[in-house]
This record gives structure tokens, C-alpha cells and sequence, in this order.
């Protein structure tokens, strides 16, 4: 059988490598990749045209093209910086807190070489990674000890296994919370290898409930900061304090999960009271757990803090070598906290206060700087506005709280639906992605966490809206 004609006309590698058309591409890529690539491409075009002699064959120009736009697309990364304007300053979906500027900078120096993680300078020998954030987490919370997991979750798991394999663990059943995606305090037990014994009712627990379920079986009273939601009415808690006390009598730790764990007073900044970690500890509490990229503002990790004989158990658990942190969570925790010695600097300095404290007067002046750019994008397809809105914490804390705030209020003037979906789409294609949400007939950019208006203006200048 004779071959296609046109099988005759696809140039072949060597030609095309040394062809001037690929000199930029394989500077970017070198030799062995380009190459790899034109044979891939080739084997392609020839199939085609062995079902197909009509097949045009491209000249070299766009075979270069298509290829350099390939190995683009390969190397660009998945993970990309997004401009989160949904008005949730702590989205877990778009990886909670921005880190401050010197935890940016500590990183890259742990990062880029070696380091003393787990050496001790002094005396040559091998040293504990969390010493690097012991001494002040110590000082901030007023912990006896401190250790660093992965997250909040793996906090509570490591606690649990811990003081509590085999035996009963009290909570309120008030308490069983369920975190977003899978974490659900009675599967996390039982993983934990610990039997959950819950107490009173969903709206009221007593401390006679606590003092009637402890036994020669109970490993551990527990309470979980319920950061979620809010049960309302008739309702009754036991306090830290109380649960603490009984603990100590009966001879077991206590714990809580405080989930988002802060360590300065939330009502500085005009939001609700939550816990901190120093009250929780100071009411006789052995051991709190709280997440580090929640309220704290760091980087994802799970801090645990309470008594030392306890938290040398921790320690000691071959779990901790499985649930370890990284060198660069801990460069950069450590430069989030030494923030926090200087809480006068926290609005300035530390991204998640800022925005928390943003007050609804500057966001609106933000809003008012960044609107002629959205006006002139929009060229009449879309009326554009600055509404009031509320903002949320997110990640779980103060779910009933809403901050006052300004959006960007985008309403396009077509009617059909699809309009709003394909505007949103065309916001996240940006090449630095912008998410907002949608909300009767409109879509919302809240200005509140918005930092970069230079970057958001020249975006929407070369925006090709939809
Ligand atoms: C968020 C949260 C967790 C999980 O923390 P991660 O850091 O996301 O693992 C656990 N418990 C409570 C109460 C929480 O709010």
C-alpha cells in the first residue's frame, strides 16, 4: 500500500531542531526536552494524517508555537496566588492566613540551605525543632510547654492518643463539633483509639454529668470551643474551670480544643469575645490545643501548650514524628509571634488583624480608589457600585459575627443568568485569579482583605470583559 502523500511533507526532528524557529525554545527548555516534545507532536500529526491525507501539514513557525505553548502550560504551576475578595478574611478554600512580610523573608533563609532545626549550636548536639517557638509561645500563653503538629486536627488526635488510648474520653454533647470537609470530633476519637463517652444533652451540661461518667476507665475531660456555631436559649456549660478542677480531683488531664485560638483579646479590634489561649490556660486547663493559620495568622499548624510532664508525653509519641512540622512553618511561626510582643504593631504588621480591624471608613476609601477601574472595564455592560456588606472571620471562628464593610457591587445589565456565572469565571481567569461571590443578581469583590490595589487596577485594565 503507498503512503499518504502528505506523510512525506512532516518535517523531521533534526530539522526542526536546528530550524531557527526553535532556538528560543530550546534556550527556555534545552535540547533533550524540545526534542522530546517534536517527536511527541510529530507521532501525532503522522496518525492524523495516516486517517486523513487532507490534513494540512503547519509550517515550522506554528509547529514551534504549538509545542513552546505546550511545554508553558506543563511548567506553569497549579498553585497560584488568588486575590480572595469574598469577604471571608479566613478562607480555608483559598488557604486561610497571608503571612507577614518577615515570615515571608524567614522561610526563604531556612529554606534555601541548611539549618539548626534540630541542633543545638551551643553544645554540638542534637536539639527538639520546637525549641525554635517554645520559649515564646511560653512567654505569649503562659504554658508550662509547648509542642507544634501539622494542624489543629492533628493536635487533637496526638492529645487524644495520648492521655486517652483505650479509655473514655468525656465531652458534652453539646460539643461533638464537626469542622468543614471531615473532622469530626466522635471519628477523630475513635481513630484516636479512644471510647467517646458523651455527657448531658445537646443544649445543657452539668458538671454533675462530668463528675458521674468519671470512672477507673476515663482517660481524659475534654471540652471543645463549639467555634462554628452557637447553641441559643436554654442552655447551660460547664466552664474551663470547672471541668479543669474535676479533672485535677479525679486525677486525669483535662484538654480543650479551642480551634481558633487567639492570644490577644478580639474585643481590642471591635469583634465578639473568644477565649484566648492564656485564659483557658490560667483556669487550670492541662493541655489547649488551636490551630496556627486560623486567628493567629501563621502558617498552617497545630499548636499544643499546657503542662510539661504532659506534653513530654506528647513529645514521645511515635505519632509526633509522623504529625511533625516542617523547617519553614516553623521559620515562619516563629516571625508570626514575635509579633505578637509588640501587640501595637499587630493591625499594621500582621495580615489576619489587619483585616479583622480594618475599619468599614478606610475600606470604603480602598473601595472608592479601586471603583473608576472597574467602571471603565465594565463600559456600560455592567452597572458597577460600592455597597455595604458584611464581611465574616471564616475558618470556623465567630460564625455569628459580621463585619461591617464595602463591596464592589458588579450588577451586568443583561438579565440572563449565565451573564453573572460567566463574569465570575472570567474574574478567576485573571492572571492573578480574583474570587468574590455572588449575591442577589450581582457579583460582590469585598474590599476589606484587598491589599494590592495597584495589582487589581492594572488587571482590570487589560480585561477583556465577557
Ligand atoms: C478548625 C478547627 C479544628 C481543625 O483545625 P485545623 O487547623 O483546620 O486542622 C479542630 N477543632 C476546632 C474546634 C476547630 O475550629
Amino acid at each position: 500500500m503507498s503512503q499518504p502523500h502528505s506523510l512525506k511533507l512532516i518535517p523531521s526532528v533534526d530539522k526542526l531542531l536546528s530550524s531557527a524557529e526553535f532556538r528560543n525554545t530550546i534556550g527556555i527548555y534545552g535540547h533533550t526536552r524540545t526534542s522530546q516534545s517534536i517527536r511527541e507532536y510529530l507521532a501525532a500529526l503522522r496518525s492524523k494524517v495516516l486517517q486523513n491525507n487532507a490534513v494540512p501539514i503547519p509550517p515550522s513557525k506554528d509547529i514551534a508555537t504549538a509545542i513552546t505553548t505546550s511545554l508553558e502550560a506543563i511548567d506553569s504551576s497549579s498553585l497560584q496566588p488568588v486575590l480572595n475578595l469574598t469577604g471571608t478574611v479566613l478562607h480555608t478554600n483559598l488557604g486561610r492566613a497571608a503571612l507577614p512580610a518577615s515570615a515571608l523573608t524567614a522561610i526563604a533563609r531556612t529554606a534555601s540551605g541548611n539549618t539548626n532545626l534540630e541542633f543545638d549550636l551551643s553544645e554540638g548536639k542534637r536539639g527538639d525543632r520546637d525549641d525554635h517557638v517554645e520559649k515564646l509561645l511560653c512567654e505569649l500563653t503562659g504554658a508550662e510547654a509547648i509542642t507544634v503538629v501539622n494542624n489543629n486536627a492533628a493536635a487533637v488526635l496526638i492529645c487524644l492518643n495520648t492521655f486517652a488510648f483505650g479509655k473514655e474520653v468525656c465531652i458534652s454533647r453539646g460539643e461533638l463539633v464537626e469542622i468543614g470537609g471531615s473532622f469530626r470530633i466522635p471519628e477523630v476519637m475513635e481513630k484516636s483509639g479512644c471510647t467517646l463517652r458523651e455527657l448531658g444533652a445537646t443544649n445543657r451540661t452539668h458538671l454533675k454529668d462530668y463528675a458521674n461518667a468519671v470512672n477507673e476507665h476515663t482517660g481524659l475531660l475534654m471540652k471543645v470551643h463549639t467555634s462554628n456555631y452557637e447553641i441559643r436559649g436554654f442552655t447551660q456549660e460547664v466552664s474551663y474551670e470547672e471541668v479543669a478542677t474535676l479533672a485535677k480531683e479525679s486525677g486525669v488531664p483535662s484538654l480543650a480544643d479551642l480551634g481558633s485560638g487567639t492570644l490577644v483579646n478580639l474585643e481590642n479590634y471591635g469583634l465578639e469575645h473568644e477565649p484566648t489561649v492564656q485564659e483557658v490556660l490560667k483556669a487550670g486547663t492541662d493541655v489547649v490545643t488551636f490551630s496556627g493559620d486560623k486567628l493567629l495568622g501563621g502558617p498552617q499548624s497545630g499548636i499544643i501548650a499546657g503542662r510539661k510532664a504532659l506534653i513530654e508525653q506528647i513529645k514521645n509519641n511515635p505519632l509526633k514524628r509522623a504529625l511533625r512540622v516542617d523547617k519553614m512553618t516553623l521559620a515562619a511561626l516563629a516571625e508570626v509571634l514575635k509579633l505578637y510582643k509588640h501587640p501595637e504593631a499587630l493591625t499594621q504588621e500582621l495580615p489576619t488583624i489587619r483585616h479583622l480591624a480594618r475599619q468599614p471608613d478606610e475600606i470604603r476609601r480602598i473601595a472608592e480608589t479601586v471603583l473608576p477601574a472597574f467602571t471603565k472595564s465594565a463600559g456600560g455592560k455592567a452597572t458597577v457600585s460600592i455597597i455595604p456588606s458584611a464581611s465574616q472571620i471564616g475558618s470556623g471562628a465567630l460564625p455569628l459575627d459580621q463585619l461591617p464593610s464595602f463591596s464592589i457591587q458588579i450588577k451586568p445589565v443583561t438579565e440572563r443568568d449565565t451573564a453573572l456565572q460567566q463574569l465570575a469565571r472570567a474574574f478567576r481567569g485573571m492572571p492573578v485569579p480574583v474570587a468574590g461571590r455572588l449575591r442577589d443578581g450581582a457579583l460582590l469583590f469585598d474590599i476589606r482583605t484587598l491589599d494590592d490595589c495597584a495589582l487589581l487596577i492594572d488587571q482590570l485594565e487589560h480585561f477583556a470583559w465577557p
